[in-house]
């Protein structure tokens, strides 16, 4: 019989590529959505036919119960939040509710209306920060660098706690960089991926950025998904890393996109205080031997293949437009 998930965080990044492999499986998929005075469909408009939406907020448990009620899932994904660090110093409390908070209203809901539902929650490689080893794995302590990694970190632990204390089946990805053209443009490599597209067509003189040092273990954001999905299939809940194991710096990342177009990033690129962080994560480094013994998991996309992945699309999407 086929299975049901719901999926919170529908419209971003990882909500679209999950929603498509579980429909490719032949899952029912529900999808949480906010409600915008003007929807904002992109990343799914493709398969928003396939998808049954209920709208709901992470804020708001009422919503979220209901969300499970109607839906019944086999499997929870809660990939819904605040997932800008730059904005969380900004918006410090927001994310602290909607990316921490937020996590225990979802675990509410799942406890109150179907406590067998398998449940994922979408940690993150930020709550390594300030990394006391390296490279990180799951056994590493955290020591996160911002609202944002203090948020997930207490949205990790609540997972933990549920699954200890209720005995759900609840487990967390410590998912690292993971990119696609699907990524928000406010996030390095789309920014530097859409630039590079803008001034090869004439469209930005410049692009000014932060700190080009500061080093990354960058994934595809399909490749991914699937080890998303592979950690609710096993016998046992657990928690896993999932990473490339390959880190770059960011002015690597900016070299490689401004040179697919045939330009030299040297030429365009302005450092701007602006972009600097007050606190920052110098380095993130996955080992996920974890995910690849006991999941099977595999990447796909290398790093080269994701940045001119990226460029290509962002060049198709404003050729597409008329310039
Ligand atoms: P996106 O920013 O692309 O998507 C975030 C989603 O959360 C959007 O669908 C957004 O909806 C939704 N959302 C935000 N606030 C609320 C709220 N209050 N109630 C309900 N929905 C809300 O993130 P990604 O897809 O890149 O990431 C998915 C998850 O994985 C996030 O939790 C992120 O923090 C985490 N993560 C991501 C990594 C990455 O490299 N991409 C790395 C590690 C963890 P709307 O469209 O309405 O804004
Ligand atoms: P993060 O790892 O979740 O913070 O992902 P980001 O893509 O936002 O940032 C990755 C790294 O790129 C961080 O170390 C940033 O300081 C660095 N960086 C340098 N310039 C920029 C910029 O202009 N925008 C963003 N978002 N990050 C930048």
């Amino acid at each position: 019989m086929s299975k049901t998930a719901l999926i919170t965080g529908i419209t971003g990044q990882d909500g679209s590529y999950l929603a498509e492999l579980l429909l490719d499986k032949g899952y029912k998929v529900f999808g949480l959505r906010r409600r915008t005075s003007v929807p904002i469909l992109e990343n799914i408009e493709h398969i928003k036919d396939q998808i049954e939406f209920v709208e709901g907020d992470l804020l708001d448990l009422g919503s979220l119960i209901h969300a499970v009620k109607l839906s019944n899932p086999d499997e929870v994904y809660n990939l819904a939040a605040q997932s800008f660090v730059g904005t969380s110093w900004d918006q410090p409390v927001l994310t602290g509710q909607v990316t921490g908070i937020g996590v225990t209203n979802m675990l509410e809901a799942v406890r109150i209306a179907k406590p067998e539902a398998r449940f994922y929650q979408a940690s993150s490689s930020e709550m390594f920060g300030k990394v006391v080893e390296t490279p990180q794995k799951e056994t590493t302590p955290f020591y996160p660098r911002s609202p944002y990694g203090v948020a997930k970190v207490y949205g990790h632990w609540i997972t933990v706690n549920y699954r200890e204390s209720f005995n759900m089946f609840a487990c967390s990805g410590i998912l690292f960089n993971h990119e696609s053209p699907r990524r928000g443009v406010e996030f390095v490599t789309r920014k530097v991926t859409d630039a590079a597209a803008r001034i090869k067509l004439g469209l930005q003189k410049e692009l000014r950025m932060g700190n080009l040092d500061s080093q990354r273990d960058w994934g595809f954001a399909g490749d991914y998904v699937k080890a998303m999905w592979l950690m609710l299939q096993q016998d046992t809940p657990d928690d896993y890393v999932i990473s490339t194991g390959e880190m770059h710096t960011v002015e690597e990342l900016v070299e490689i996109a401004f040179s697919h177009v045939g330009l030299n990033w040297r030429d365009y690129v302005v450092v701007d205080p602006k972009f600097v962080r007050p606190a920052e994560v110098d380095l993130l480094l996955g080992d996920c031997t974890k995910a690849k013994e006991t999941l099977g998991w595999e990447l796909e996309v290398s790093f080269k293949e994701l940045v001119t992945m990226m460029v290509d699309s962002d060049m198709k999407k404003y050729q597409a437009l008329g310039n």
